[in-house]
C-alpha cells in the first residue's frame, strides 16, 4: 500500500590522485510515499559540525535589548483583544503567549518557552516546553471558538539564527490560516486520495508498514511514534506521528508532555551530531478528518565549512529538491544503539 521506491544513479570518473582508477559516487533518488516528491541522498563528503555557541551573543543581546526578556515581554509585545485572552496574553508557568507584531496569518501567536534569554540545546526540560506548547493549545482553542472561518494551524519553531530566526530568546509560532501553506495544501490533498483508494489514513498505514519493516521506526509509543521520513527534506528529518489524534480537539494535556520527552531525548542526538540548530512544523487539523492526522517534522539546520555556507542552494530553493547527506536507515540504527528515545 506504501511505496518507497528509489532509483540509484552512479557517477563515474577518474580518481583525481593514486592511478587513475576509476570512481563511481552514488546519488539517490527517494520519493516519498505521499506526495511523490523526490528528495536526494547524496554521497557525503565527511561534513564535521561544530554545534554555534551564543554564549557572548547572549550576553550582548539579553535584557534590556531583547523584546522577550523580562525587562520587556509585558511593556513592549502586543496584546491579544479580550476574547482570545482576558488579560491580553496566555501565560502558562513561565511561557507567555502574545501576538506577533509581524504576522504571517490571520492569527499568529508567538510563545517564549521562559525567562531564559539563551537556552543551548540541551539546556531544555520538559517542563518548558510543555508549558510553551500547552500556551499555543490555550491560544489555538480560543481562535477556533471566535473565528469560524479559519481552516489550518500549526505550531512552528526556528530554532537558532540558522534556522531563520532573528530574536534568540527561544520561541514558538503558532499559525492560523484561512488559506493552507503548500505543505499543508499537498499532504491534505494526497492524504484524501490515499484514503479515497485505500480507506485506510496514510499516516496510520505509514506506521504500520514501519512497524513491520523495522528501518525506519524510531519509536513506537502510546500517543506518538517517531520515523526518519524515507525520502528526507534535509540531512535528517524526524516525523512525529499522533498515530490516533485527528484534530484538535483529540490533543490533551498528554500528548503535550509526550512530545516534550520526546524532544528532550531527540536534541541529544542532534547535540550528538554537532547539531544544534533546526526547523519544525507541528500540523494540527482544526477539523477531523479521516484522511489527515496531527503530526509533526523535525529537520535539522547547518551551516558547512568555516565560511559557515548556508545549508539551503538551488536545489531547495529553486528545483524545491531536499538533499541529505544521511542514509536514513543508518541515522535509525544509530539512534537505537544510543539508547536515545527508548523511554
Ligand atoms: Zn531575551
Amino acid at each position: 500500500m506504501i511505496d518507497f521506491r528509489r532509483e540509484e544513479e552512479y557517477f563515474v570518473f577518474q580518481d583525481p590522485g593514486g592511478k587513475g582508477e576509476m570512481l563511481r559516487r552514488k546519488t539517490e533518488i527517494r520519493f516519498d510515499p505521499l506526495t511523490g516528491e523526490s528528495s536526494r541522498v547524496v554521497y557525503d563528503p565527511g561534513l564535521k559540525l561544530t554545534p554555534p555557541d551564543y554564549t557572548e551573543i547572549g550576553e550582548k543581546t539579553k535584557g534590556a535589548k531583547c523584546p522577550f526578556c523580562a525587562d520587556n515581554i509585558m511593556r513592549i509585545t502586543p496584546k491579544f483583544p479580550s476574547e482570545i485572552a482576558p488579560e491580553g496574553r496566555i501565560k502558562v508557568g513561565e511561557s507567555v503567549l502574545f501576538p506577533n507584531l509581524f504576522p504571517y496569518s490571520k492569527h499568529n501567536g508567538v510563545a517564549i518557552f521562559s525567562g531564559q534569554h539563551y537556552v543551548r540545546l540541551l539546556e531544555f526540560t520538559p517542563e518548558m516546553l510543555v508549558n510553551a506548547f500547552r500556551g499555543a493549545h490555550l491560544y489555538l482553542k480560543k481562535v477556533v471558538e471566535t473565528d469560524p472561518g479559519v481552516r489550518y494551524a500549526s505550531v512552528n519553531w526556528n530554532y537558532l539564527p540558522y534556522s531563520g530566526s532573528s530574536i534568540l530568546h527561544p520561541h514558538i509560532q503558532v499559525i492560523v490560516s484561512e488559506q493552507p501553506t503548500n505543505y499543508q495544501a499537498r499532504t491534505v490533498k494526497e492524504g484524501e486520495g490515499f484514503y479515497a483508494q485505500h480507506r485506510q489514513n496514510y499516516y496510520q498505514a505509514l506506521l504500520e508498514a514501519e512497524k513491520g519493516l523495522q528501518q525506519r521506526l524510531i519509536k513506537f509509543g502510546e500517543q506518538l511514534s517517531w520515523l526518519h521520513a524515507f525520502a528526507p527534506k534535509s540531512h535528517l528529518d524526524f516525523m512525529g506521528i499522533f498515530q490516533d489524534t485527528f484534530s484538535l480537539e483529540q490533543i490533551t494535556d498528554e500528548h503535550w508532555k509526550a512530545l516534550a520527552h520526546d524532544l528532550v531525548e531527540l536534541f541529544r542526538y542532534l547535540d550528538s551530531q554537532g547539531l544544534a540548530s533546526f526547523n519544525m512544523l507541528f500540523h494540527v487539523p482544526i477539523r477531523e478528518n479521516p484522511a489527515d492526522l496531527v503530526h509533526l517534522r523535525l529537520v535539522p539546520r547547518l551551516t558547512i565549512g568555516f565560511l559557515e555556507t548556508s545549508d539551503i542552494n538551488f536545489f531547495q530553493m529553486l528545483h524545491q529538491e531536499p538533499l541529505s547527506y544521511k542514509v536514513p536507515e543508518e541515522v535509525v540504527q544509530e539512534i537505537s544503539r544510543m539508547g536515545i528515545m527508548t523511554g
